[in-house]
């Protein structure tokens, strides 16, 4: 099993392989190098160099770096990283810094299910679910200064439940990241959202909507056909009484899909009740998908039409486009390297 797949006492097994009969306390070095100063053991000083060197290979990382990128165009710091796993699947991991929070967006499944088709992700297709310690490694190697974490790479962390929610408890009880720090974004997945009420840690709840009514939102996100719409409010409804956590509606606006007024009345209809935040995001281009963002002077519009009928929103800006790290765009792929790409360091 991988370093961050392991309890204590599997690290506790492994110290004993790498140093037979070493004191307990080594065990705890370890554990406070991975998840307080996420760092790998080999990069311990305070162990003896032979047992640095042994646990430099076991317990392992579970991802190689395939591809790092940077870029600050976008008026903030963006990175990127591609990671190549132990089977060849690759995923990525997106981290954003804005004043005062470092927000590192973490994947958890290669590939997805879902099939949304404006999803560079859906259009691949689904490889395999993460293990709890490939979705936390991500944030470990994020590097030491992150204070939020959201689920919103690649995958549907509902359709993968136990290992996403394993992964919550160890950032929040090993990195120690507050509940209020990590978001679970969702296609809607009704089953997990009433699972997510019951658990003790009320983390945020972010529900990609994209569009508000049923016949437009089976063609949009397929997952609908199973889990409507009434289905999804009454669940979304259950998560905010249960965990009094402001509920958030993600919304991709596509030219002439889903911008039209009939869709900001519809939209604020089914928002305001659930006293949901919508965050408006011109869709990204991604290679499968025909439909163009909405342009700037459509956003605005969407955005006042909303705020007239009574709706909490606001614009994000899309991030990290001309490194293919933008919402949609992951695809486990390196971007070409092209001229007026940010530097990118990449291996294969
Ligand atoms: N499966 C989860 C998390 C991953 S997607 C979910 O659907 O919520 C993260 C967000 O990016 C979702 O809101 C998704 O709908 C959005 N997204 C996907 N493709 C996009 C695109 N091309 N442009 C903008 N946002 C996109």
């Amino acid at each position: 099993m991988a370093r961050y797949d392991l309890d204590r006492d599997a690290v506790a097994a492994a110290v004993d392989r790498a140093a037979p009969g070493a004191p307990r306390y080594r065990a705890d070095q370890v554990w406070e190098g991975l998840y307080r100063l996420r760092v790998g053991p080999d990069e311990l000083t305070s162990l003896p160099l032979p047992v640095r060197r042994a646990l430099a290979a076991d317990p392992a990382l579970a991802a190689a770096l395939s591809c790092e990128q940077e870029v600050s165009a976008d008026g903030g710091a963006t990175r990127k990283w591609v990671w190549r796993l132990a089977d060849g699947a690759r995923v990525e991991s997106v981290l954003m810094y804005a004043p005062g929070r470092a927000t590192v967006c973490v994947s958890t499944q290669a590939g997805c299910a879902m099939a949304c088709g404006f999803c560079a992700t859906g259009q691949a297709g689904f490889t395999r679910h993460l293990t709890p310690g490939e979705i936390v490694e991500q944030v470990a190697r994020a590097g030491r200064d992150v204070t939020h974490v959201v689920f919103m790479g690649m995958g549907e962390p509902l359709a993968n439940y136990d290992a996403t929610w394993a992964a919550v408890r160890r950032l929040h009880g090993d990195f120690g990241l507050s509940a209020r720090r990590l978001t679970i974004s969702t296609v809607g997945i009704v089953p997990g959202i009433r699972r997510m009420a019951d658990e003790d840690l009320p983390v945020n709840l972010a529900v990609s909507l994209h569009a508000a009514d049923d016949a437009l939102r089976d063609e949009l996100v397929p997952i609908n056909r199973r889990y409507p719409l009434a289905a999804l409010a009454a669940a979304c409804r259950d998560y905010v009484d249960a965990t009094h956590r402001r509920l958030s509606f993600e919304w991709a606006l596509m030219a002439g899909v889903n911008d039209r007024p009939s869709d900001a009345a519809a939209l604020a209809a089914f928002a305001r009740p659930l006293a949901a935040h919508v965050n408006l995001i011109p869709l990204n281009p991604t290679p499968g998908y025909p439909v163009q963002g909405s342009p700037p002077a459509a956003v605005r519009a969407f955005r006042d039409a909303l705020r007239s009928h009574g709706a909490n929103v606001t614009v994000r800006r899309p991030r990290g486009r001309d490194i293919d790290a933008a919402c949609g765009q992951l695809a486990g792929q390196a971007p070409p390297r092209s001229a007026g790409r940010a530097p990118a360091t990449c291996h294969t």
